[in-house]
């Protein structure tokens, strides 16, 4: 017996519809450069994507030809990020905190035809226009000044398009959006996503967990729309029809919380560095905030602290630890705990959700390591290897697929990981970030989340030094928190109790920030240049 069902294919095409006709009265609110609050709803969106689909059409866009967007979180990105798509155009993410010489490579290895710029971002720009000489450049206005001289207006752009206009009929397998991977070393390499990946990593992301957004929620992506599709969050709220807060350039931890105040935020995804500063202004002010008592984020990107979940939880906040990559779209696991978990102890319920957890579902995942496949035994350590439906294959234009794929067709993601017998992976280590003491493996996250479980502790990142008998011994490089006081004698009881001696930092450097990837990682490859030298004196 064959299926009879219809040959429908996934494209994004259907939500921005959907939010047209079913979902119009939703609202979408943005912070303006000047703080104020532009509002406006699903209804309007709809008609001016349509409009900047139909006017890219006019001005010549070819199908999978990309679309560059220089934009904070705001209503005209989220125009983008519909209207391109649906123009049969793949909307092309800048990443402007990236140096110009790699924006200006990664716009011109996609090609960007045209680009879509900030009017406050257009000083960034300048920067690299001279570099990338697109056909056309448009500005949004949102700062309330005119637009410049030698550029031309987005407002302008939309009135040339007809929102009444025919959508093209789009393949689920047509490219509808690329990011290109923010990997410290070599070129940066571009993921292409199809519409097909993107519509069910959005079915997966939104079912009830590990996120479950719904029209009852008010959604705020921190995480900028430039890495990794703000984790498909723009994408995901339109599918649940939740409202939608889009919170511009100012992203300090009083401005995100007096907004996650003013506008009932339900729930807010970012990267640790952000969630860690709004948990220290929770801390020093408490009362001054009254967040939604359903406030709930997700966090991922880096890995989140023990120490971070619970403090948000003494806020009334409940953290979602997630983990993923840009090259899988970029959703892969979270530390959702199981029934059967809530029979457990605290310390040991917090240890779960402090994991990166289990795979969504369509992503099969594996441990591997030089024995080859591991066991799940919570204790074999082995990179983490994946494939699924929004998985990606290959990288754009880039010829040969390396190293980065293995011959049975699994996505290498480069993260050294246990997974245990309930399915819960932990990740404990970049494979270019381990420690290999006396030809031993050393945990740097364990050890990083152990110090920022410290009070004095803002942030602290571990590092391999070479040493002439170890070949490796790690380093603790510790921020403290503002006003605090500690010493490395006294970092080094707090972690005494939880590791075996030989895993305690040789040596604690103080300083006043951690170096970050554009995407507020930590740049631990500068850090081992830093200190590579450095004596260890124990
Ligand atoms: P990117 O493609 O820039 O988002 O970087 C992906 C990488 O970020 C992953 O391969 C991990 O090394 C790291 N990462 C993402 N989420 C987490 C997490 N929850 N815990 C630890 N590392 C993470």
């Amino acid at each position: 017996m064959r299926a009879t069902m219809m040959d429908y294919p996934l494209t994004l095409t259907h939500y921005l519809e959907r939010a047209g006709t079913l979902l119009s009265d939703r609202e979408i609110a943005t912070r303006l450069p000047g703080r104020s609050i532009h509002r406006y709803r699903y209804g309007d969106c709809h008609r001016r994507a349509r409009r900047l689909a139909s006017a890219l059409a006019k001005a010549g866009l070819g199908r999978g030809e990309a679309v560059g967007t220089m934009m904070w979180n705001n209503y005209p990105h989220l125009e983008a990020y519909f209207g391109i798509p649906c123009a049969g155009g793949v909307v092309h993410t800048l990443n402007f905190r990236l140096h110009p010489n790699d924006i200006a490579y990664i716009a011109n290895h996609a090609g960007d035809r045209f680009v879509i710029v900030d009017d406050v971002l257009l000083p960034l720009f300048e920067k690299v226009r001279p570099e990338i000489a697109p056909e056309r450049v448009f500005v949004a206005a949102l700062s309330g000044e005119p637009v410049p001289q030698g550029y031309e207006s987005y407002e302008d752009l939309l009135a040339t398009g007809d929102a009444d206009d025919d959508l093209p009929a789009l393949d689920e397998g047509d490219a509808c959006g690329v990011c290109y991977t923010s990997g410290t070393t070599g070129q940066p390499k571009g993921v292409v996503y199809s519409h097909r990946a993107m519509v069910l990593h959005t079915m997966a992301m939104c079912m009830a967990e590990p996120f479950g957004l719904s029209q009852r929620d008010t959604v705020m992506p921190v995480v900028p729309m430039f890495h990794a599709n703000a984790w498909g969050l723009p994408y995901g709220a339109v599918a649940a029809g939740a409202r939608i807060v889009l919170p511009g350039p100012h992203l300090d931890p009083a401005s995100l919380l007096d907004l996650c105040e003013a506008e009932r935020v339900t729930f807010a995804a970012g990267v640790p560095t952000i969630w860690n500063g709004i948990l220290q202004a929770l801390d020093a002010e408490p009362g001054r905030w009254s967040l939604h008592p359903a406030l709930r984020t997700a966090v991922g990107g880096s890995a989140a602290s023990e120490a971070m979940i619970r403090g948000f939880d003494r806020h009334g906040v409940r953290t979602i630890h997630a983990w993923g990559m840009t090259e899988m779209t970029p959703l892969g696991s979270a530390a959702v705990l199981k029934p059967s978990m809530d029979a457990l102890d605290e310390d040991t319920r917090y240890a779960y959700r402090a994991r990166q957890g289990r795979a969504m579902p369509f992503v099969d995942m594996r441990l591997v390591n030089d024995a080859g496949v591991v066991p799940w035994d919570g204790e074999t350590m082995g990179e983490v290897q994946v494939r699924g439906p929004w998985i990606a294959g290959a990288y754009h234009d880039s010829g040969e697929l390396g190293d980065k794929w293995t011959e049975d067709g699994w996505l290498r993601t480069g993260d050294v990981a246990t997974i245990d017998d309930e399915g819960f992976m932990k990740i404990t280590d970049r494979t270019k970030d381990l420690i290999k003491s006396g030809g031993e493996w050393i945990s740097s996250v364990d050890l990083e989340n152990a110090l920022m479980g410290h009070p004095a502790v803002s942030e602290a990142a571990v590092i391999a030094v070479p040493h002439a008998k170890w070949d490796e011994r790690p380093l603790a490089v510790v921020v403290l928190k503002e006003g605090e006081h500690t010493d490395g004698d006294a970092l080094r009881d707090h972690l005494a109790g939880g590791f075996a001696k030989w895993w305690l930092p040789d040596d604690y450097v103080f300083v006043d920030e951690i170096p970050r990837t554009s995407t507020g990682k930590f740049l631990k490859s500068a850090l081992r240049a830093r200190y590579e030298d450095r004596l260890l004196p124990r």
